[in-house]
């Protein structure tokens, strides 16, 4: 695995592999990695003939400073990782590189209503972030595919409106949220439970769970009622769990067949994210 931190260095190497004509796929993370990213380079490696992961703490997507500042970083590890699912790059910028002195912000406010609920009503400006790291890495990598996790499913729409606008040539990649055996999401964020948390936090996948086994025209309604209800009791801190149209993340108000079910809770210190597909 070749380790670039320079942004020209990366611009080099890639015009090297384009004119060997070979496709680059490219996985964003943000480091701390675990099983849920690795099977997003193992996606990137089934599709493409190179693989480029970023690692990159991207400071312009945390609304909280103090969430940015214990962001696990561990990037020992990663490498250890990276070389165990034969990434073929790995880009790891420091911010100047990617930002040059100013960390300017673009605006995602006319990507659609959806930038401003669940996630964007709990962490305002995330996506602004988002769109804005991914404009530059996207630009620089050049990738002819992109893989990203529908554990960040909102953030998945919003990748897919960038990519549409501005740079129609990638093809965009979903894949599945990779579980502890419990059934919790992995994420980087879990190093942070205490051990009662870390017990206590499988609840959240076997809420939306429940509201798929309750989902059908009579009782969809009491499905979510009691997994609410189950999530706002102490100690978890309770910040959303709806139904929403995959598509356009309108929150239904009548019953669908298809689905998504997303949560957001606080548990200690930890904010935790989840979601489940329900198809007819
Ligand atoms: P992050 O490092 O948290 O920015 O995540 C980088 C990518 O990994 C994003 O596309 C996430 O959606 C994806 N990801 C994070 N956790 C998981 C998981 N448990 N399963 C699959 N993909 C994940």
């Amino acid at each position: 695995m070749i380790l670039i931190n320079k942004s020209s260095d990366l611009l080099s190497y890639i015009s090297e592999q384009k004119q060997g004509n070979r496709s680059i796929g490219f996985v964003p993370t943000m480091g701390a990695l675990h099983n849920g990213h690795l099977s997003l380079i193992a996606a990137a490696k089934q599709k493409c003939d190179i693989v480029v992961c970023s690692i990159f703490v991207n400071p312009t997507q945390f609304n909280q400073e103090s969430d940015l500042a214990s962001y696990p970083r561990t990037l020992e590890n990663d490498i250890d990782l990276l070389l165990s699912v034969s990434c073929d790059v790995l880009f790891h910028p420091n911010i100047v590189e990617v930002y040059g002195n100013t960390l300017d912000k673009d605006s995602s406010e006319d990507y659609g209503s959806f930038i401003h609920q669940l996630e964007g009503a709990s962490r305002p400006g995330h996506f602004d972030g988002v769109v804005t790291v991914l404009r530059k890495l996207f630009a620089l990598v050049g990738p002819t595919d992109v893989f990203f996790g529908q554990k960040d499913y909102q953030q998945c729409l919003v990748v897919k409106t960038l990519i549409k606008r501005s740079f129609p040539q990638i093809v965009f990649n979903l894949c599945s949220i990779t579980r502890e055996e419990d059934g919790l999401a992995m994420s980087s964020r879990n190093v942070r439970l205490s051990e009662e948390e870390r017990r206590l936090a499988p609840q959240i996948h076997d809420n939306l769970q429940l509201v798929s086994q309750y989902w059908n025209k009579e009782q969809w309604q009491l499905g979510l009622n009691l997994a609410q209800l189950n999530l706002k009791k102490e100690p978890f801190c309770f910040e959303y769990l709806c139904a929403c149209d995959p598509f356009s993340l309108a929150e239904l108000n009548v019953f669908q067949s298809n689905a998504i079910v997303l949560v957001a809770v606080q548990l200690g210190s930890t904010r935790l994210i989840d979601n489940i597909i329900i198809v007819p």
